[in-house]
């Protein structure tokens, strides 16, 4: 067969197939939030900033974006930020990476295989931002709504060969320097083993809610909230996200060493999983909430002047593609072409001083290494 007409051929069928596949999904009346505008203040400078907030949108690709910001009118804080670029995210071992290997990347520096946990492709753990940057005085926290054993909140505290070691990740925890994390769940972590449960007790005050008293006076806070506050919005879940992050840069700015900063890593872990399942609903709503979390990190950065923040994702989940829609309405229409994660670059936003540093197209690899190199003093 004529070489060109093979590929033409191949290339329908793929057509066809996708065509089979996608699955439409819509969200309408979605409820609407009111973006911030930042002051700019601070943003672009050429001053080294103190404190770094990483945000990452699991799953999150230009169409999960652009979803969220028709179905809320046209306006979204992330919109309003005017340095952006590509990330590249493939792994050391396959052109679609995972996000236990995308979450070592954003950690650590560096490429490793799938389903890796701060570990480099010879199972050698890898030093992650927190451990790096405490040298330096620096202090570290962790929030997502997925179960803190989850891949991109693990790999900021653990060294594990695989993602699945949930017993193991866990155990991780006691040793590592985080001051701060609120994640999923209690019930998780009550089917721990007990002396996991009781070496993490000794080393973080836990609390199940955001709201305890501890939450002012400890020194090293853990918030495992009931599964309930860290599920899908759409299942019940309220204004954590935001809040953890509010809580997480006031309490890591209350106890920073004078003159230093810290390093906090965010995660809209949700947007991914809804991705997954095909939850054009769901998927909106989650990135909706993801965009209140990072108005709270930008308001701040504009109170303390000296804040870069980074919002970006580990990879693309789902393929979407947006099918149609009414931004007056809040209507919005997707649709996926797969499951699973696709190899497509991801957006990349950032604020505050050193923002232009992201500008343009790198491997996620690469946003650890800059994040880094600002904390080098
Ligand atoms: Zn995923």
């Amino acid at each position: 067969m004529n070489k060109f007409l093979l590929i033409t051929l191949s290339a329908l069928a793929a057509i066809q197939l996708n065509a089979q596949n996608a699955v439409k999904g819509s969200i309408e009346a979605a409820p609407q939030h009111a973006s911030y505008h930042p002051t700019y203040s601070s943003d672009g400078s050429a001053r080294k900033p103190l404190n770094v907030i990483l945000m990452i949108g699991d799953g999150t690709g230009l169409a999960q974006i652009a979803s969220g910001l028709y179905a809320n009118g046209g306006d979204l804080t992330y919109a309003n930020l005017k340095h952006m670029g590509w990330v590249t995210t493939q792994s050391a071992d396959n052109f679609t990476t995972d996000s236990a290997a995308s979450g070592t990347a954003y950690s650590t520096g560096q490429k490793t295989y799938n389903n890796a946990v701060g570990v480099d492709l010879l199972k050698r753990p890898i030093p992650n931002i927190p451990e790096i940057i405490i040298d330096e005085g620096f202090i570290s926290g962790v929030v997502s709504t997925d179960d803190l054993h989850g891949a991109t909140p693990a790999c900021f505290f653990a060294h594990q060969p695989h993602r699945r070691m949930t017993d193991e990740i866990w155990a991780d925890l006691p040793a590592s320097v985080l001051k701060y994390f609120a994640a999923g769940s209690k019930d998780v972590f009550e089917q721990r083993p007990e002396a996991t449960q009781k070496a993490i007790g000794q080393v973080f005050t836990v609390v199940n809610s955001l709201d305890d008293p501890r939450c002012a006076t400890a020194d090293r806070l853990g918030v495992l909230p009931p599964k309930v506050e860290t599920g899908y919005i759409v299942d019940g879940r309220t204004d954590f996200l935001p809040k953890a992050t509010r809580q997480a840069i006031d309490f890591l700015n209350a106890r920073k060493e004078p003159g230093k900063g810290f390093f906090l890593m965010v995660e809209g872990a949700r947007i991914d999983k809804a991705c997954h399942s095909n939850q054009y609903e769901s998927a909106v709503r989650e990135l909706l909430d993801f965009d209140q979390a990072i108005a709270e990190a930008i308001k701040f950065a504009d109170q303390d002047g000296n804040t870069l923040v980074v919002i970006s994702a580990d990879h693309e989940t789902g393929g979407l593609a947006l099918w149609g829609g009414d931004p007056a309405k809040g209507n919005m229409e997707g649709v996926y072409v797969s499951r699973s994660h696709t190899p497509i670059p991801v957006p990349i936003f950032s604020y505050g001083p050193h923002a232009q540093d992201f500008m343009g197209v790198q491997g996620n690899e690469q946003v650890a290494q800059k994040i880094l190199k600002l904390f080098a003093r």
